[in-house]
């Protein structure tokens, strides 16, 4: 099922001709351009129309309303609402670590200079709903959004047939800290979020993951408003040598698979007989997966397993290839940290499969994909902050800077600018 490359075969086929981030189809963008366009312009007739189109179903209000916030709570059971409240609470934890404060930089007589660090005030949060329900993307989401300060923090998902979103969603929300929850999902979320409508309140960023009409649209409204990120595929990359368990290195293989077809898993080893067990395993914990047919798919068309000449050649490539999630399967993981250089999120030792950090033990699960690790990061408090600078010169400070700005502005031919500087000191 999952092929063996050679590292030189695993370069050019995962990192020079697949390592690109999965561009949007010309067809989806058009689609999300129209239907985005059409709410811009004639507001609530035109979302209407086009979530009874794409969702089949027209909700009687937008809003959830606090009742049915509060109903919500009786139908999801306690021992779920419990885990729930934990795995915020380690989310929570983690995340309220990231939170930095205004700095002031230079402080004298003549010179104050500084940076702001403070929140967006609005946020919408974009929580798939079309065929699973993910109540930890809205901890994920909203939990570093809420730390942040925002103000106004907005969740929307889809509905279909009956006239209220999952409950686990709302409870969730809840726990989250939440304000509003609207029942809208795909491109014409997205867009009533960016632009309002006479009912839904426009928002200044649009976090979120999504199906790719999802993906289309943010990428379309971004500039108007701000986005995260356009996600591609899920991939985990694992590194393990003789010592790993073949059991635990396939159910985290299986684990990322069953995501969806295009998930990457990739398997980077010293140990022939790891790949060899590791193989009978897949074959025998997939007969139980309700989603084998996905997983199967993603592990014989998108996944790999490099036998390397030893871990330092295994990290050299997982760097290349940077990606999502590296789980580190050795004696002594914590030597190896420092040397994954590109990665979203770095998980150590036998004992923390990936799904621990999906769901429970606090570090973000929103992370970058398709190599971007190499220059971008995942989701956290600062991603729902701005930090913005000041200055304050004296007249003294500015007659001991004006020589220097002058002959810059000059160099620049911007002769204006030199003469901001020279009118207030009489020079003009
Ligand atoms: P979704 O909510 O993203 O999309 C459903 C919406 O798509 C519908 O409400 C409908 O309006 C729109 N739509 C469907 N068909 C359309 C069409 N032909 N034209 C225009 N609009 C159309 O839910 P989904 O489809 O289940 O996709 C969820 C995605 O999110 C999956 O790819 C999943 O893997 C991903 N996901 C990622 C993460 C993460 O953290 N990276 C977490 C959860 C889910």
């Amino acid at each position: 099922m999952i092929r063996i490359y050679t590292s030189e075969q695993f370069i050019d086929t995962f990192i020079r001709s697949k390592n690109k981030a999965k561009s949007l189809s010309d067809d989806t963008l058009k689609i999300a351009k129209q239907v985005i366009d059409q709410i811009r312009l004639h507001g609530e007739s035109a979302l209407k129309e086009y979530v009874q189109k794409f969702d089949g179903y027209l909700p009687l209000n937008w809003e959830v309303t606090e009742e049915e916030r509060k109903q919500a709570w009786s139908k999801v059971d306690g021992e779920t609402i419990t885990s729930l409240q934990k795995a915020a609470d380690n989310i929570k934890k983690f995340h309220s670590k990231q939170i930095q404060q205004s700095k002031i930089m230079e402080l004298t007589e003549d010179i104050i200079s500084g940076q702001l660090y403070r929140p967006i005030e609005s946020v919408g949060i974009y929580v798939p709903g079309g065929t699973a329900c993910y109540p930890s993307t809205v901890l994920m989401n909203a939990i570093p959004a809420v730390l942040a300060g925002v103000s106004e923090v907005t969740m929307t998902t889809p509905v279909r047939e009956e006239d209220s979103i999952a409950p686990i969603l709302s409870v969730a929300a809840d726990i989250a800290g939440v304000n509003k929850i609207y029942k809208i999902g795909g491109i014409q979320a997205i867009a009533a979020l960016a632009y309002g409508t006479e009912q839904i309140v426009p928002v200044d960023k649009i976090v979120g993951p999504g199906n790719k009409y999802v993906a289309a649209a943010k990428s379309i409204v971004f500039g108007d408003v701000g986005i995260d990120m356009i996600a591609g595929p899920s991939e985990v990359a694992i590194i393990a040598d003789e010592t790993a368990s073949p059991k635990y290195v396939a159910a985290d293989l299986i684990a990322q698979a069953e995501h969806d077809e295009n998930a990457r898993t990739f398997l980077f080893t010293t140990s022939e007989k790891l790949i060899n067990e590791t193989k009978i395993e897949i074959v025998k914990q997939c007969e139980k997966l309700p989603r084998a047919i996905i997983a199967k798919k993603s592990l014989s068309t998108q996944s790999a397993s490099v036998l390397v000449s030893n871990i330092d050649q295994a990290i050299d490539l997982v760097n290349k290839l940077a990606p999502e999630h590296v789980e580190i399967q050795l004696d002594n993981p914590l030597l190896y940290l420092s040397k994954v250089k590109n990665a979203g999120s770095i998980f150590l030792g036998s004992y923390t499969p990936e799904a621990i950090g999906d769901y429970f033990g606090g570090p973000n699960h929103v992370l970058p994909t398709s190599g971007t690790a190499r220059f971008s990061s995942g989701l956290s408090v600062d991603d729902f902050m701005k930090k913005t600078t000041y200055l304050y010169y004296s007249e003294r400070a500015l007659c001991d800077a004006a020589l220097h700005v002058v002959n810059i502005a000059s160099e620049e031919k911007l002769i204006g600018h030199a003469r901001a500087v020279q009118v207030r000191l009489g020079n003009d």
